[in-house]
């Protein structure tokens, strides 16, 4: 049993103070909650008096903790903190797509967007602040690499949105209905924290969104797509945005170390867990005279012929200097047609909340960057 805000501790920019900051209680799942009260002697059934304060009735003190003692109310605020993300700016789009700055330990700030649609409300949250991973037409990954969000920062992103949506929607009963973890950073490179996050979003307990709809999203980090079938069965996406591995290897990285073929395997493996009917999504950007001619869409169809999966058809979302274009929705409609007239299941993603930068890939937060990838990015971005 690990503790999942390990990470905590060690983050930000030094230990010095931050290593007697008290771990975030909003990180913790239930099997935390459960080892931590045996530690305390208490009985089992307070996790769940805990949880719901902390998640449904959303305390910020475990002195309004009104119906466990108050003795167990002191040795937990002793132990632990209550510490939601602070919201830094907040944008609303025209078509309603909300996008937040938030801040994260060390000073970084990430972001996280709501879109709405008439039956549902998917929210969009990170799980690093920046990237490591480069893919080639991603704004985030320009940005370099900070660090990895605790759990609680993880779950504070859906405890922050959860709050701030009622208001907006009084008529919904449930305003977040999904969650993707299609934020800013690489989720199963932040395996420890993402974890518990994706318990609590998941859990009775916590906010009981079905597991079909809470989805993590990797760009191919094929050890973590192993361990993730261990701890969950939550839904997964993969970003294969390339038919074959000498394209896939110029615009996702990560692809040189593990290729489609392992990458597929994987996938296979982890959606065997799932059960009937529950499928992996494949994203493919779609990226103007790169990766979305006729030739691509045959390769698509040779490759996921047997292999049960929808496919997300992404349009480029542009960021200035990525060097990249979006088709037209003509090439689109034809990479689509082309799939779809073979037999595979595929639809096109719409883009939203692009007047505020909220689109997918183009979520770039403020980044302290530690790879000086940022710096020679925007060398390069000035001079051509
Ligand atoms: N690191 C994870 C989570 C990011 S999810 C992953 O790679 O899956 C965001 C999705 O949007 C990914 O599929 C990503 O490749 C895609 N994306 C990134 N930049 C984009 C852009 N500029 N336009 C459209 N899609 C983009």
């Amino acid at each position: 049993m690990q503790d999942s805000n390990a990470a905590q501790t060690t983050s930000g920019t030094g230990l010095q103070g931050q290593s007697r900051r008290r771990l975030n209680a909003l990180g913790m799942d239930r099997e935390a909650w459960a080892a931590l009260l045996e530690e305390l002697g208490e009985k089992p059934y307070r996790v769940e008096q805990i949880l719901k304060w902390l998640h449904h009735r959303f305390v910020d003190d475990f002195a309004d903790m009104t119906d466990i003692s108050k003795k167990l109310r002191t040795e937990l605020a002793e132990r632990r903190e209550i510490r939601e993300p602070e919201i830094v700016s907040e944008h609303l789009s025209t078509d309603g797509t909300r996008k937040w700055l938030i801040r994260a330990a060390g000073g970084s700030a990430v972001e996280m967007v709501f879109i709405p649609e008439p039956n549902r409300g998917t929210l969009c949250v990170s799980s690093q602040v920046g990237c490591a991973l480069d893919c080639k037409f991603c704004a985030t990954g320009k940005q370099g690499f900070n660090s990895n969000l605790t759990a609680a920062e993880i779950v504070g992103q859906v405890r922050i949105a959860v709050q701030t949506l009622a208001d907006a929607y009084p008529e919904r009963e449930r305003v977040v209905t999904n969650v993707v973890l299609m934020g800013m950073g690489e989720p199963l490179l932040n395996f420890d924290a993402v974890a518990p996050a994706v318990d609590l979003m998941m859990d009775d307990l916590g906010y009981g969104i079905s597991k079909r709809r809470v989805t993590i999203s990797t760009a191919g980090v094929v050890p973590g797509i192993y361990r993730l079938a261990e701890r969950t069965d939550a839904s997964l996406a993969i970003s294969l945005h390339a038919p074959n591995d000498a394209l896939r290897d110029e615009l996702v990285p990560i692809n040189r170390k593990y290729p489609i073929a392992e990458l597929l395997k994987a996938c296979r493996s982890y959606a065997g867990n799932l059960g009937e009917k529950r499928t992996v999504t494949v994203e493919y950007t779609l990226l103007n005279g790169v990766n979305d001619q006729p030739e691509h869409a045959a390769q698509m169809v040779e490759l996921l012929r047997d292999f049960p999966c929808k496919i997300n058809l992404i349009p480029f979302n542009p960021f200035p200097g990525s060097g990249f274009e979006r088709p037209t929705v003509t090439s689109v409609r034809a990479f689509q047609h082309r799939l779809a007239s073979a037999g595979l299941s595929v639809t096109v993603r719409t883009t939203r909340g692009e007047d505020i930068d909220a689109a997918c890939g183009q979520l770039v937060g403020s980044v302290a960057d530690r790879t000086r990838r940022q710096a020679r990015y925007r060398r390069l971005a000035s001079a051509s």
